[in-house]
């Protein structure tokens, strides 16, 4: 009707001046450094900390706080995910050493890499710069990538994994189940691990459906020996679940949320006490 009309025209011009501003204002966010990292930890099943995700936030001077499903996709409809990711790895790996003492062995920080960044051709090269000039290891650092990235060019992006890996850097799928493909390209892939995405951790205490995929996503990846990783786990129900059905890692609001790396230190010193 011509109610709902006026408010959804609205709604999307609200949206549209939202972009837009984002637009005008991130250049100078990007020179103003008002980016943040929040990080979220994984657990292994049996309860250790098996390694942290950094998650991108941009701390605007008016509006606070704004998340990157709202200005990721505008910088890399710019161009300036290239910087923005750039700053995101070396800032991941100065937190990271600052934190390994404490770490048990084998800890990794994972971060997000777009496309746009992963299909430039001096991705590899600017990586193994910035591990030289951090001084972080490449078995520390792991990429996690949507299924998106295969979309054009299969074998050049097969080729770039191989390489980062050759590096010694591991690589996560990202949103796993959510992508076009089908799981036979799963064994093409030089990868270490898989995310199940959130939306079928969501009802797997609920829809046995889900459930069944879940379970067969875990045993044919566990087949290919990937570790298999269960993101936005909110529920001891889910938790208990994805235990059972073999899920080797978990991470969601259950465990910890994620927070600012002075937080993230004191929730360390909290989880070690235990
Ligand atoms: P993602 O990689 O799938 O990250 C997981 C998202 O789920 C994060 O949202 C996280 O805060 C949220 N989450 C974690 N546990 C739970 C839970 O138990 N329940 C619920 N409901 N949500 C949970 P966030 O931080 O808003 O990030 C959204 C997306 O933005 C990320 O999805 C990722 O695709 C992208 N992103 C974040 N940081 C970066 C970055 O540095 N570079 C790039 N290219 N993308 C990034
Ligand atoms: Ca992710
Ligand atoms: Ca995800
Ligand atoms: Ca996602």
């Amino acid at each position: 009707g011509r109610n709902t009309l006026q408010i959804f025209t609205q709604d999307i011009n609200q949206k549209l001046t939202q972009r837009v501003t984002l637009r005008n204002d991130l250049p100078e966010a990007i020179l103003n450094e008002q980016f943040e990292l929040h990080y979220q930890p994984l657990l292994t099943r049996a309860g250790n900390i098996h390694g942290f995700e950094a998650l991108l936030r941009w701390n605007h001077p008016e509006k606070g706080l704004i998340p990157p499903d709202l200005f990721i996709p505008i910088a890399e409809e710019t161009g300036q995910i290239i910087a923005l990711g750039q700053w995101v790895i070396e800032r991941a790996a100065r937190d990271f050493l600052t934190l390994e003492p404490q770490l048990p062995p084998h800890c990794r920080m994972a971060v997000n890499l777009s496309p746009v960044q992963f299909h430039r051709p001096s991705f590899f090269n600017t990586l193994s710069n910035t591990l030289a000039a951090t001084g972080l290891s490449a078995s520390s650092l792991e990429l996690e990538l949507t299924e998106g990235i295969l979309m054009n060019d299969t074998d050049a992006a097969i080729a770039s994994l191989h390489g980062l890996r050759a590096l010694g850097v591991s690589i996560a799928i990202d949103d796993f189940g959510t992508g076009f493909s089908s799981l036979s390209y799963l064994r093409h892939l030089p990868i270490d691990k898989i995310k199940i995405d959130r939306s079928f951790i969501n009802s797997i205490a609920s829809n046995s459906k889900d459930a069944a995929v879940v379970q067969g996503i875990v045993a044919l990846a566990h087949h290919l020996e990937l570790v298999v990783v269960a993101e936005g786990v909110e529920t001891p129900q889910q938790q208990q679940q994805l235990a059972a059905l073999n899920c080797d890692v978990f991470q969601g609001y259950l465990f910890a949320r994620p927070m600012p790396f002075a937080a993230l230190q004191t929730w360390l010193e909290l989880h070690r006490q235990h």
